[in-house]
């Protein structure tokens, strides 16, 4: 008898550059790895621009680890010259693959919308010039964001829309558009049916997975600080939506995580081809 093959996952979007990590990254880093999380994509776009500046220094010292910077919808009304400055210096850095997180999130409204929209547009402008992909976080505004990658030719560049929140056309109108939509632990929670149908919208080749951690734990880990090696959870639910074993879930959204993000990928067992 044969052992089985261990499954390997990607968490394509975590926020581990954070300080809810900072008494226990290295720990948090080495519990992904033990779960199967390989391959996981830090979102450097919380606040000032230092967040970009930790994730890219993250990836730089783990080859697990890969870098997008960007600002945050909820801080685009904050943005000075100054973080432009360091957007577009990093932008081209060998590790970070997309600009991101940007969008608009008209649920919180922390930043005006018209600043939301402003620093979407140039921030796709960016991602465009330096031949990345974009992750957009889109909170109830998905007509508009829409609109705003129509317009500013995102397609060109393609991206994830993260943390997918709206309804199954809304997914359809994504997919459509040829963006990849990640699903993260909501997908568990009780009162999200509209999440879950939505899978069933989305062609495996383009489903990705992500904690969106330290938020948004997945049950049975919901309450809790989120962390990558979670993302378990998740495939599992998502899996179970899709309709196909959790092993051919996961080695997809490894295979989608790194073509989209033009990472090597990652045979099953996790090594290099
Ligand atoms: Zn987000
Ligand atoms: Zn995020």
């Amino acid at each position: 008898m044969t052992t089985p093959t261990p499954i390997v996952y990607t968490d394509s979007h975590a926020h581990v550059d954070g300080p809810e990590f900072d008494a226990d990254r290295d720990q948090v880093l080495a519990r992904a790895r033990a779960a199967g999380v390989r391959r996981i994509v830090v979102i450097g776009a919380v606040g000032e621009p230092s967040s970009a500046e930790r994730a890219v220094a993250l990836a730089e010292r783990d080859p697990d680890v890969f870098a997008t910077v960007a600002t945050h919808p909820h801080d685009a009304g904050k943005m000075t010259p100054d973080w432009w400055a360091v957007h577009e210096r990093l932008a081209t850095h060998p590790r970070v693959v997309a600009i991101g997180e940007t969008g608009l999130d008209f649920y919180y409204d922390h930043s005006e919308r018209g600043a939301q929209a402003d620093a979407f547009r140039r921030f796709i402008a960016l991602a465009r010039k330096v031949g990345k992909p974009v992750v957009c976080h889109i909170r109830d505004a998905h007509p508009e964001s829409r609109a705003i990658l129509d317009d500013c030719g995102a397609a060109e560049v393609g991206g994830v829309i993260h943390c997918f929140t709206g309804t199954p056309d809304d997914a359809t109108a994504y997919v459509a558009m040829g963006f990849h939509v990640s699903f993260s632990g909501i997908i568990t929670y009780k009162n999200a049916q509209p999440i879950r149908d939505a899978v069933r919208c989305v062609p495996l080749d383009r489903i990705l997975i992500e904690t969106d951690c330290p938020y948004l734990a997945p049950v049975p880990r919901r309450g809790r600080r989120n962390e990558p090696a979670f993302v378990v959870h998740t495939a599992e639910a998502v899996a179970h939506e899709a309709g196909i074993p959790v092993a051919e879930l996961a080695a997809a959204t490894v295979a989608n995580t790194a073509r989209i993000f033009r990472f090597p990928a990652l045979d099953v067992a996790g090594a290099y081809p």
